[in-house]
């Protein structure tokens, strides 16, 4: 009889098997199964029916050539995925991601994590994720426009309202989903506003969309803090990247009397012990599309360091919104040796396993991000219900229900981790959580 640590080792050996060479997808299959032991200790019947094997199987992956013409009339070629991940909640839902670096083996890392998060919000929605390795960086409109119509062409064939919902991620922002949308609702004809999430207001947008992940991560954060019998007034803060999740996480730690001394690009990070200048940072990335270093040069007493390491900066708490694998052990150790007590991963897996495993045993609170940031989806799933019944909700309203829904999750997963005799290992209690959702409803679907 195989020991259900063993029988777990054989299902990762089996998904290295199965998918070789891709590393992320590895490495978040393993941190997931890493927790579930004491799971399949108490409930038996989720070996005999094989649902953690099912689970790290997608039940749909699709790539498609996408051909675009760049603005001197050549000829280019991406390539574009989405993998259809778990639909045992709901609909598949999860961002697309435009970046050089992406491959199946990102796609898949991203769409396992999105079924756990997705179920953790409570909400009625499956996992899944999509992108191209295409770069947005240094196009033209025009050129977004035409790869995203081509995009579109493609990947029309899969999605909508009840099937898959796709939205933004790295290099998609309001932009590319009017650009995607535009051409759905072309090819179609047909105003399915449920069909995509991430839209702007004057078109079926949600109001606090846009901000979600941010305010999201940073509602996490206040409550892990409010365990440890503290609050984020008068913190001191860093924020890795300056993107769509940064600029919001950057922005809510502001209006709860944070102060955040840095920010990054993958160019370089700047530092600014006066407090990051929202307004221009705003204008240098979300009006201006140029880097970071713009910042450093217009902000007196702001510094700009290329390829410096952000998490040297001495903080109390920290939010790494950049991409993957951004934080690993050594980074780690110098954010506690600087007495950092808590992180919030805005990012998906941002933190590589060796840095979870040194927060972990500091005790640093570490808000894993398929916890921590799924206010960003959680919030795309209150704009599919504002699709769905027509109507459109205030800023007020809807940013009440996304921190009631981070709230929730915080408590779930706290919890869930006590019961499971780890206190304050939100890692474990988000795996555990998500999983059993998704594990429950595949069980009562039989073998499907
Ligand atoms: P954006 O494209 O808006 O921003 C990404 C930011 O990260 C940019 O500033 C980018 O800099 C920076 N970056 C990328 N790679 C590195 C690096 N190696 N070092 C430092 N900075 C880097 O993407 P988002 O803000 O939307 O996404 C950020 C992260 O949050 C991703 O992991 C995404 O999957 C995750 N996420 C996003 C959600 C959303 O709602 N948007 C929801 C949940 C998770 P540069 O311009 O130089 O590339």
């Amino acid at each position: 009889m195989v020991s259900l640590d063993e029988r777990l080792e054989a299902v990762f050996q089996e998904v290295i098997r199965r998918n070789p060479a891709e590393a992320e997808f590895h490495q978040a299959v393993r941190e997931v199964l890493e927790s579930l032991g004491p799971v399949l200790a108490k409930r038996p019947e989720l070996v005999e029916c094989k649902v953690i094997e099912r689970i790290c199987e997608p039940e749909r992956q699709v790539i498609f050539r996408v051909p675009w013409q760049d603005d001197t009339g050549e000829i280019q070629v991406n390539r574009g995925f989405r993998v259809q991940f778990n639909s045992a909640l709901g609909p598949y839902k999860g961002g697309l991601r435009f970046h050089p670096s992406v491959y199946l083996g990102i796609i898949k890392f991203l769409g396992f994590e999105q079924i756990f998060k997705n179920a953790l919000t409570g909400l009625p929605i499956g996992g899944g994720k999509g992108g191209s390795d295409f770069d947005p960086k240094g196009k033209s409109d025009n050129e977004i426009m035409r790869f995203c119509q081509s995009f579109m062409v493609e990947l029309h064939r899969y999605v909508g309202e009840y099937q898959d919902v796709p939205a933004g991620d790295i290099g998609v922002g309001g932009r590319e989903i009017g650009y995607l949308f535009g051409m759905y609702k072309r090819i179609t004809n047909q105003y399915e506003s449920g069909v995509i999430t991430g839209k702007g207001l004057g078109w079926g947008g949600s109001r606090v969309r846009t901000e979600a992940t941010g305010y999201g991560s940073v509602f996490f954060a206040a409550e892990m803090l409010k365990v440890l019998g503290q609050e984020l007034e008068g913190k001191t803060c860093i924020v890795s990247g300056s993107g769509n999740v940064a600029i919001y996480t950057i922005q809510k730690l502001e209006q709860l009397g944070a102060k955040v001394i840095a920010c990054s690009d993958s160019d370089g990070v700047v530092y600014d012990d006066a407090g990051i200048d929202l307004e221009l940072l705003k204008q240098v990335k979300e009006v201006e599309r140029t880097r970071v270093s713009a910042y450093a040069e217009r902000k007196k007493g702001a510094r700009y360091v290329p390829d410096g390491n952000i998490w040297e900066v001495p903080c109390q708490v920290a939010f790494p919104s950049a991409t993957q694998n951004e934080l690993n052990g050594k980074d780690a150790a110098a954010l506690v040796k600087n007495g950092c007590i808590a992180v919030a991963e805005g990012a998906n897996m941002p933190t590589t396993p060796d840095g979870i495993r040194a927060f972990l045993e500091a005790r640093v609170a570490f808000g894993v991000g398929k916890a921590a940031n799924a206010g960003g989806v959680a919030t795309s799933g209150l704009e599919m219900q504002q699709n769905a019944s027509r109507d459109y909700w205030t800023f007020e309203h809807t940013e009440a229900r996304l921190q009631q829904i981070m709230r929730d999750i915080h408590r779930t997963v706290y919890e869930t981790a006590e019961e499971y005799g780890a206190p304050g290992n939100y890692v474990l209690g988000a795996n555990i959580a998500g999983f059993l959702r998704v594990a429950d409803a595949m069980l009562a679907f039989g073998v499907v």
